[in-house]
Order: structure tokens, then C-alpha cells, then sequence
């Protein structure tokens, strides 16, 4: 484990150090979503990209709200977090056919959070060979033009997932149109008004 989230630490917490504030208040305040790289605004939290990611496709989640523990979050807000780690997972699987996903939240600086007073949760795609090179890129800066890249194509992907209103199996009926219904049988005339209807 401690593999895992190490890499990016360091720079991550000597950004949040040279920072004034907190990052998970700042960006989505500033409401420049694609310098700031958040690629998804849901109701009570975000998504945006991990600068300093373990992978390419490290999203990051968080409330609104400047919230420390996962455990003083309101339901409403967490069921949004996890509502977006469904949205973050289906985005980066079109956008780079992960073979796995970890899914976490490291809660307090013991267990290597680099901002441990807004509570965030990562989600990081994996590939068979990530763990072999990946120590290796942990304390290089990724390059701007690179994130540029990845921001551009996750972007789609979000987009693209957004679920469209189901067709409506049948029309609602008009009167004057007696058409015949989508399935035989199945006709799209309003039912006649009987005699005790139209006494009303
Ligand atoms: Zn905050």
C-alpha cells in the first residue's frame, strides 16, 4: 500500500505547502475548470485530475465542503462521492482501457495524505506492468502539455457518459391523431370518455 500512494507525496504535499490555501476549496471557487482540470461537477462534489498522478487517469474526488474525515460527511454528500466514482471509472475505461482501478482515501498524514483536512478520494486506473516502472516517474513533474492531453480526452469521455432521458415507449396521445402504436395490437387513441366521465 504505502507503494502505491507514495509517489506522488512528495510533490503533491510541497505544492500544498507553497499554496495559500486549500486546493479542494480554491479550484472549484475559481470556476476555471479547465485550468484547474475538474472534469466533472456533480451536486455536492468534483472530480478533477490528480496533477502529481500515480497513473495516467489519476482522478481525485471531493466535496464542496472543506470536510476532513470521511466519516462527518453527510449521506448526501457521500453517496454523490461514490456516484462519481462510478462516473470517474466509466470515463477512464473509454478513455484508456484500465485492466483495474484502486479506489481509497488516505485519512490522515500517517497514511499519506497530502491534504488531510478536505477529505478526497483517489481513483487510480491500473495496468499489469504500472507497479514495475511507476516509483520510478513518482517525483518527475508530469508536463503540462501532457496533462492538457489527458484533460482533452477524459473531458470526452465525461461527456460522452452523460445518460441521455430513455425514449418513451409510448408517445403520449394527441387527440385527432388516431396513428397506430409502436407495438401491434397497441393503439395511441386516447380512450373514449364514457358516459359518467363526461357527466363530471
Ligand atoms: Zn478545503
Amino acid at each position: 500500500m504505502k507503494q502505491l500512494w507514495a509517489p506522488w507525496r512528495l510533490a503533491f504535499i510541497e505544492q500544498v505547502s507553497h499554496g495559500s490555501g486549500c486546493i479542494f476549496c480554491e479550484k472549484p471557487a475559481n470556476h476555471q475548470d479547465g485550468k484547474t482540470f475538474i472534469l466533472w461537477r456533480g451536486r455536492h462534489a468534483f472530480v478533477l485530475m490528480n496533477i502529481y498522478p500515480y497513473n495516467n487517469g489519476h482522478l481525485l474526488i471531493a466535496p464542496y465542503r472543506h470536510i476532513g474525515a470521511l466519516e462527518d460527511l453527510p449521506e448526501t454528500v457521500l453517496l454523490d462521492m461514490l456516484r462519481l466514482v462510478q462516473r470517474s471509472i466509466k470515463a477512464i475505461r473509454k478513455a484508456y482501457a484500465p485492466e483495474g482501478f484502486n479506489i481509497g482515501v488516505n485519512q490522515g498524514k500517517v497514511a499519506g495524505a497530502g491534504i488531510e483536512h478536505h477529505v478526497h478520494l483517489h481513483v487510480v486506473p491500473r495496468w499489469g506492468a504500472d507497479t514495475n516502472f511507476m516509483p520510478l516517474l513518482g517525483e518527475t513533474r508530469v508536463l503540462p502539455q501532457h496533462l492538457r492531453a489527458s484533460y482533452t480526452r477524459l473531458k470526452a469521455a465525461f461527456n460522452s457518459n452523460v445518460a441521455r432521458p430513455r425514449p418513451r415507449l409510448v408517445s403520449p396521445a394527441r387527440p385527432g391523431r388516431a396513428k397506430a402504436g409502436p407495438f401491434p395490437g397497441v393503439s395511441r387513441r386516447r380512450p373514449r370518455p364514457t358516459r359518467s366521465s363526461r357527466r363530471r
